[in-house]
């Protein structure tokens, strides 16, 4: 069955000892919470130079796991100033996000790039955090489901059913990211749906009952609950509230 999760993407923000002091106060609060409760999985993914420090920080719990936010789509070789999935699985990252709107936007990433940094995280043995999503214009546009639709079938569904096995898709309305304006519940359930009827079809049912489907954008302590009481919605992808650590635990325990 899916697991529950949430991940905290810290985007770039914090420097070294910033991001230590983060993680020594999740640790903090992840040891007071009540023993037993139920515990989704948690990735941190912070900048590149803090994974190491990090990831050694993690609350001892092996609900806690070290995710990246970008990786190259080639194993290794001469591609000064990037980062291959090999070298991020050796400093102990299990999770990598890919596709994120901010690198499909800024760094013009398209869904044949992200097909090849898919091989390539899946390759070193990461798992994929895969995000899609529309804009505002495509939303009102009444197109969002199409442009769904066709990031999945280009960007992710060339996967074999074992390679897909290791996914987890995020869904980040473009529109909802950073703006403090939060799709409604409703509209993020609306879309999870879509998302896992579109998997069973492409796939199977199992693969569609079995893949974890995050929300991200604007998402926080105080509409988490509501957002992952939805029967689709099985965590979050949270940007601003994973900043700090009061906010990110408590949406943390928002299941
Ligand atoms: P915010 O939570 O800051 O809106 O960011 C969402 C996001 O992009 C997470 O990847």
């Amino acid at each position: 069955m899916r697991q529950n999760l949430v991940a905290g993407n810290w985007k770039m923000n914090l420097t070294y000892s910033e991001g230590l002091a983060l993680v020594s106060e999740i640790t903090r609060l992840a040891r007071a919470t009540a023993a037993g409760a139920a515990q989704p999985e948690v990735v941190i993914c912070p900048p590149f130079p803090l994974l190491y420090g990090v990831g050694e920080h993690l609350p001892p719990s092996n609900k806690f796991h070290l995710g990246a936010q970008n990786c190259h789509h080639k194993e290794s070789g001469a591609f000064t100033g990037e980062v291959s999935a090999r070298v991020l699985a050796s400093v102990g990252c299990e999770y990598v996000i890919l596709g994120h709107s901010e690198r499909r936007q800024y760094f013009r990433e398209d869904d044949e790039l992200l097909g090849q940094k898919l091989k390539a995280a899946l390759a070193a043995g990461l798992k994929p955090i895969f995000c899609v999503g529309e804009s505002l214009d495509t939303r009102e546009a009444d197109e969002t489901f199409d442009f769904i639709g066709r990031q999945l079938t280009d960007g992710l569904f060339h996967l074999s059913n074992q390679e897909f096995d290791r996914v987890t898709i995020a869904y980040e309305p473009i529109w909802a990211i950073g703006t403090g304006r939060t799709a409604t519940s409703a509209q993020a359930q609306e879309v999870h749906a879509f998302i896992r009827e579109r998997i069973a079809r492409a796939y199977d049912a199992k693969a569609a009952l079995n893949t974890t489907i995050l929300y991200g954008g604007s998402a926080n302590a105080q509409n988490a609950r509501e957002l992952f009481s939805q029967p689709d919605v099985d965590g979050g992808l949270i940007g601003g509230a994973s900043l700090k650590a009061a906010d990110f635990m408590a949406i943390v325990q928002s299941f």
